[in-house]
């Protein structure tokens, strides 16, 4: 795998997001420079854009941004 295509400017690679999680380094690992595809963050970036994207969410958290995309209806 390859790095996200929106490594650059997202909010958690980048260390804006309040309360990170201890597991951070290990999901920038996982998710950032790895599976990006399977990040939470990613997912509702790609289907519903960046603007909705929650600024509580992290890489692991899919089944919230499953429900979000589900809710949304696409
Ligand atoms: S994998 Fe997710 S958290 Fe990591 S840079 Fe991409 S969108 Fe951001």
């Amino acid at each position: 795998m390859s790095d996200c295509p929106k490594i650059v400017k997202c909010i958690f690679f980048n260390n804006q997001m309040t309360n990170p999680p201890a597991t951070s380094d290990t999901m920038k690992m996982e998710y950032c420079q790895g599976n990006f595809v399977d990040c939470a963050r990613y997912l509702v970036c790609e289907k519903l854009g960046g603007t909705l994207v929650p600024s509580d969410l992290f890489p692991d958290m899919v089944d919230r941004a499953i429900a979000q995309i589900a809710a949304v209806g696409k």
